[in-house]
């Protein structure tokens, strides 16, 4: 039997200035490391099939399956603030698409797979470690219930690439409702392509904001669409200490997942200017300016929007900051009501806010693990706040606040299991922690081992589950396991 894969692609039907038309670089000796066999069945991918040598072929990108038209996607982007007209894949190549079992179109793309028009100075190439860490955090971010790329499958090529040293090089099958970017408008804003700017809107609309497919004014929609999802994404983010490390505007999605794990980080002790990217000098996307960035990011999406919402330049301009205009709201009350979950409010009462930034600043000031915090919040609505405070430099500072929140809840009618009960439903008690995400990389890449690897994955299935077994896997780095830099590895 061979592996078949139900594609139905649609992207590769755009104009040809879209993308480049290019096969994936076989590989010396491709094996499979990880299948994610649930998302292949979601897929209608058959998952023992893809464990044969075969399968493990096509996730190397060393065969083409049947129905593939394989791709490189034109791009442009913003790093870091600087303008480049032309980025595009050029590590990665979609094969295709495939509409899952929840009737959504997803993109499968291979990372890793070999040079490409767009690849430039680059070899086309991922290392192992990268791949990995790809694959356990976005993982992670999907059982957090984060909209995110997905991760397939993770191959090793047999060959090395060459970084710093030789590593062992390795291709990730990731999964994407789209890899539509704000970098892909600005692609052909640059170029002043307008039809292509409208050919690519239309897709867009029909493919994620089918709702607004009629719409009296559906570009205008669409850009308040984009602008509500990612503050909704950010927001997300932010509640669960997640750092994404280079919101270039490349790396920005137009369908509202996250997308592009490089050195992207999960908090431990909660600071607001954390950085962990060892690119971001300047803390440009440190983790309390991503809602700021993110805005940025939208703001050159509608300037790329501006030909099709009006012929007057200023009425378009003036249309444009009326829907960036809605972004802070927007993000604010998914940020401010996530926070409120996450204290174990049901009501809304004034002086609310103020409490949950006495807190935030409190955990700040004594360094206290931003996801214990809150997990162990949980545990303090029924017991005492022993692990809570536990997490405070200066206790002391805990129970006062602790008091007043005491008295806040007071004022609810529920009781406190069923405030436990929903405070854990949002207050993960695992995230990928950094110094774990770097063991896990460590055995694989020197050791060849992968039970690590394996485990780290399933106890990140279940971030809200006590799993008292791994009860490790929730603590915080000792000092000298801290992990203070992440690199991307490209
Ligand atoms: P990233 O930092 O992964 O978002 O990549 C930024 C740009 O650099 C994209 O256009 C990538 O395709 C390209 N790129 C990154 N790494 C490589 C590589 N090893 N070979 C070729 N292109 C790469
Ligand atoms: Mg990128």
């Amino acid at each position: 039997m061979t592996v078949h894969f139900p594609f139905q692609n649609s992207y590769s039907a755009l104009p040809d200035s879209f993308f480049a038309r290019v096969a994936p670089t076989p590989v010396a000796a491709p094996r499979l490391i990880k299948l994610n066999r649930p998302l292949a069945v979601q897929l209608g991918l058959d998952p023992d099939l893809l464990e044969t040598p075969e399968g493990a072929a096509i996730l190397a990108g060393k065969t083409v399956p049947a129905g593939a038209d394989p791709i490189a996607m034109a791009y442009a982007g913003h790093q870091f603030g600087q303008f480049v007209p032309q980025l595009g894949d050029g590590r990665a190549i979609l094969l295709g698409e495939v509409i899952d079992s929840d009737g959504i179109r997803r993109d499968i793309q291979l990372k890793g797979s070999g040079p490409t028009p767009f690849s430039r100075r680059g070899d086309g190439r991922a290392a192992l470690g990268p791949v990995l860490r790809e694959y356990i955090v976005s993982e992670a971010m999907h059982a957090l219930g984060i909209p995110t790329t997905r991760s397939l499958a993770a191959v090793v090529t047999g060959e090395h690439v060459i970084r710093e040293t030789a590593l062992p090089g390795a291709v990730l099958t990731r999964v994407a409702s789209s890899h539509i970017r704000v970098g892909t408008f600005q692609f052909f804003a640059v170029r002043r392509d307008t039809e292509a700017i409208r050919r690519l809107a239309d897709h867009v609309i029909a493919r994620h904001y089918p709702e607004l497919v009629g719409a009296e004014r559906p570009y205008h929609a669409l850009l308040a669409g984009v602008v509500a999802r990612q503050a909704d994404l950010v927001a997300r983010w932010l509640l669960v200490g997640f750092i994404h490390g280079v919101m270039n505007t490349d790396n920005s999605s137009i369908s509202g997942e996250t997308i592009d794990y490089g050195p992207c980080a999960f908090m431990d002790a909660y600071n607001p200017s954390q950085v962990f990217s060892s690119i971001d000098e300047m803390g440009r996307y440190a983790y309390a300016n991503q809602p700021r960035i993110a805005l940025w990011n939208l703001t050159r999406l509608a300037e790329c929007l501006l030909p099709l919402f009006s012929d007057e330049q200023e009425k378009a301009v003036a249309e444009a900051q009326d829907i960036l205009g809605a972004f802070s709201d927007q993000f604010s009350a998914a940020y401010q009501a996530g926070l409120r979950r996450k204290v174990g409010l049901f009501t809304e009462r004034d002086g609310d806010d103020a409490l949950i930034q006495d807190l935030l600043d409190a955990m700040a000031k004594n360094q206290a693990d931003f996801t214990l915090t809150f997990r162990k919040l949980g545990d303090a609505a029924v017991d005492d706040s022993a692990d809570a405070r536990a997490q405070f430099m200066e206790p002391a500072t805990f129970d006062e606040w602790a008091g007043r929140w005491r008295a806040r809840i007071a004022l609810e009618p529920q009781g406190a299991t069923e405030r436990q009960v929903a405070m854990h439903a949002v207050n993960p008690m695992f995230i990928p922690r950094n110094h774990r995400v770097e063991a896990v990389i460590q055995a694989a890449v020197n050791d060849d081992n992968y039970a690590p690897f394996e485990e780290l994955v399933k106890v990140l299935a279940e971030p809200f589950e006590d799993q008292p077994h791994y009860a490790a896997y929730a603590d915080p780095p000792l000092p000298d396991q801290r992990v203070l830099r992440t690199f991307c590895g490209t």
